[in-house]
């Protein structure tokens, strides 16, 4: 549904997106994730139209963007950074506005009803959009975009500045288009991607760090290899105890002190549970384990690893201490794989 080629955007001399390539296929639900300054919003206007790029090429639905930018247009659903809206109108007037100039021809009544009642905005339809919360205003942009029914969907930070129950209510909301429309979200939050999204694509500096379905991301954050122990014995014996285990690759132990107990953090070799022969190798010297909790990696952890990769590619294992070794290998697992995906030429198997 939408496809990015080689996509370069200079501002001067920043280069704000170097050669950014990616394909979304129709009916997905797609994070486009990075820190401020990422190239996010860059991107996003590109593609929608509004702004023209250096080089590179985009498509959606088969349309290149500059051939026929009103075809692509037509296509799109667009929330912007800032939502254009005039807060001299009220909601009513404003979207009324806002169908005339999208030429809609869909009866305007019922369809804007139908909108509003989706965005929740049926109790201000006749309120003044200065008068509005901020909350409500982004829900008026929201339903901007959804005015002529496009199959495509794109907010650019749909979320900030918002609530904790109106970030709630938007992101319940993107999963109900999510259904029936190919949605691309941009944001900085992790747990939003995470919340809504059927694949996350982040970016860095203007360039793809990463490609991954949202599930894959998931399970990497939820692979348990990492552990905290607390033990009761002598610290020096049980570490060494620890660290002479052939499935264990990493153990340290650590400042604080449980009662009788210290705490230790201990890494497992990748796919073995060491849970249980602990427990017995414990037993044996007469050292109970009075605490036992798994590391699951964040999906933070994976994204400053990535991110942190990118930016410091020389940068070895030994500067961050071994702790850090699980996030590395899954981070360079995620890199090697969209480097993989960014050299094959074969087009995007989905189904558009
Ligand atoms: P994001 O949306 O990920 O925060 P942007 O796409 O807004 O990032 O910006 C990417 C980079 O381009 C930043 O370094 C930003 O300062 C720069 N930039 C964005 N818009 C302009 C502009 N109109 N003129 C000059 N530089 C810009
Ligand atoms: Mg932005």
């Amino acid at each position: 549904m939408i496809k990015v080629e080689h996509l370069v955007k200079h501002y001067g001399a920043n280069c704000a997106v170097d050669d950014v390539s990616f394909e979304i296929a129709r009916g997905e639900v797609v994070g486009f994730l990075g820190p401020n300054g990422a190239g996010k919003s860059t991107t996003l206007n590109i593609i929608t139209g509004y702004l023209s790029s250096t080089s590179g090429r985009v498509t959606v639905d088969g349309i290149n963007v500059l051939d026929a930018p009103l075809a692509v247009k037509q296509r799109i659903g667009y929330l912007p950074e800032q939502p254009p809206l005039y807060p001299d109108m009220t909601v009513e007037e404003y979207l009324i506005f806002v169908y005339n100039l999208k030429k809609c021809d869909l009866n305007r009544t019922k369809h804007l009803e139908e909108i509003c009642e989706v965005v929740k905005l049926t109790d201000v339809y006749h309120r003044l959009i200065r008068h509005l919360s901020k909350g409500y205003r982004q829900r008026v942009g929201i339903a901007q975009a959804l005015i002529g029914n496009p199959p495509v969907i794109i907010f650019d930070e749909p979320t900030v500045g918002l609530d904790p129950k109106q970030i709630i209510e938007i992101r319940n909301l993107i999963r109900t288009l999510g259904k029936d429309h190919t949605v691309v979200l941009s944001t900085h939050i992790l747990q939003e991607v995470q919340a809504v999204c059927d694949r996350i694509i982040i970016i860095n500096k203007g360039r793809i760090v990463a490609d991954e379905l949202t599930e894959n991301i998931d399970r990497v954050a939820g692979s348990n290899s990492r552990y905290t122990l607390k033990i009761c014995g002598p610290q020096k014996e049980v570490l060494s105890l620890l660290r002479a285990r052939h499935d264990v690759i990493y153990a340290e132990s650590m400042p604080t002190r449980d009662g009788d107990a210290y705490t230790y953090q201990v890494e497992a070799q990748k796919g073995l549970d060491i849970r249980k022969s602990l427990f017995y190798a414990m037993a044996e010297r007469g050292w109970p384990i009075v605490g036992m909790e798994s590391i699951g990696m964040s999906l933070e952890d994976i994204f400053i690893s990535v991110v942190d990769k990118t930016d410091n590619p020389e940068r070895g294992r030994g500067k961050r201490g071994r702790a850090a070794t699980a996030e590395q290998d899954i981070a360079a697992s995620i890199l090697a794989k969209t480097a993989e995906k960014q050299k094959n030429t074969e087009p995007y198997q989905g189904d558009d």
